[in-house]
């Protein structure tokens, strides 16, 4: 990562590749963490607005009586700053000093994708054009962390509310706070805790802690079939987006699942395009999902040769009562599995 002493001065860098930020300025920068300044809270703390030299940067402090916070801040800073794509977001700096812990990002104009896309105000920003845009890139995003950077990164929480949008409407993929690295042989590891958002994990990851590119490539997937339909996941209860998506598909109403606000803009072919490949993505079986690499070529040049996506029987067969019993399960583990369920903002 290029360093960007511009930040500051008075830079006290504890490696010459990335640029620590004094606490002083942070202060100086925010109006002293004022309520004006803040822009956002998230499962590790609060995001505040600031101006450090002449950019404007959005900060977050991490909250001090967060011990997962603590882990979740070295392994972001290390692993973004050896990331560059214009799909993710840039981290530009940090500052640990004492229980103090914060991340200096570039600062992104237009919210998270989920505060747009599901906000009937700002909704109109995000037409058919923009929207495959944005799901173009937040797939050449995850093909990088997966396949095009040195290292295999799975990122464990790819979700709206992580995708953040810049002046243009382009996408970046934001908080690695969870991301693990693989080694090159590496195909998939298990875990003990189980992070993420409810919803979008993949069914071998909610149940078993395994997680690997194709679990991302799962949560990809759940958000394609939200920017496509303007449907939130959660609204018709979990995980029936998926189980309806799955069900117009094969009665040939695919075209009715696209979001009304788009339907005059929206070029029908991509949207089935969109929803075929969602739907081949939330596969139950992850074998039978796509690398993202694949998602990339076919949602760029299209396909006239796709499979027929799988029943997602893991979720059909469930009925409400069982769905309860699952939920009962999976918060009284023996795994202490933790699960993070953000809605609306
Ligand atoms: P969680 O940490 O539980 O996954 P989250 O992703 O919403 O939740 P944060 O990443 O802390 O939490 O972000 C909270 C909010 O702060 C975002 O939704 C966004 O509105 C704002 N925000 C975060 N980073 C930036 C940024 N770089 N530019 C502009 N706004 C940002």
């Amino acid at each position: 990562m290029s360093t960007t002493y511009e930040l500051g001065e008075g830079n006290s860098p504890h490696d010459h590749e990335f640029p620590f930020v004094s606490f002083e300025e942070i202060v100086v920068a925010t109006h002293n963490f004022s309520e004006e300044c803040m822009i956002g809270q998230g499962g590790f703390g609060k995001v505040y607005k600031g101006v450090l030299g002449s950019q404007e940067v959005a900060i977050k402090r991490l909250s001090s009586d967060s011990h997962q916070g603590t882990k979740e801040f070295r392994n972001e800073v290390i692993l973004i700053a050896k990331l560059q794509h214009r799909n993710l977001v840039r981290l530009l700096g940090c500052c640990d000093e004492g229980d103090e812990k914060l991340l200096i990002y570039e600062y992104l104009p237009n919210k998270s994708l989920d505060a747009t896309l599901f906000d009937n105000a700002r909704k109109s920003l995000l037409d058919w054009t923009t929207r495959f845009k944005i799901i173009k890139g937040v797939a050449r995003g995850l093909m990088y962390l997966h396949q095009d950077s040195r290292l295999t990164i799975i990122h464990r929480d790819i979700k709206a509310g992580n995708v953040l949008l810049d002046a243009e409407m382009r996408p970046k993929i934001a908080d690695f706070g969870m991301a693990r690295i693989f080694g090159d042989d590496q195909q998939n590891a298990n875990t003990q805790r189980v992070v993420g958002t409810y919803g979008y994990m993949a069914p071998e990851y909610a149940m078993e802690g395994i997680f690997s590119t194709k679990s991302d490539v799962y949560s990809f997937g759940v958000l394609l079939l939200e920017v496509a339909t303007g449907t939130r996941r959660s609204t018709m209860g979990f995980p029936s987006l998926i189980v309806y998506s799955w069900n117009m598909w094969r009665e040939g109403k695919t075209e009715q699942l696209a979001d009304s606000s788009v339907m005059e803009t929206c070029s029908p072919d991509e949207v089935l395009l969109c929803i075929h490949v969602a739907l081949l993505c939330v596969q139950d079986n992850p074998e039978d999902r796509p690398l993202m690499s694949s998602v990339v070529s076919i949602l760029e040049n299209g396909s006239t040769s796709l499979p027929a996506p799988s029943c997602p029987a893991y979720f059909t067969r469930r009925n409400t009562e069982t769905e309860e019993l699952f939920r009962d399960d999976i918060q009284n583990s023996a795994n202490s599995v933790t699960l993070t369920e953000i809605e609306g903002r």
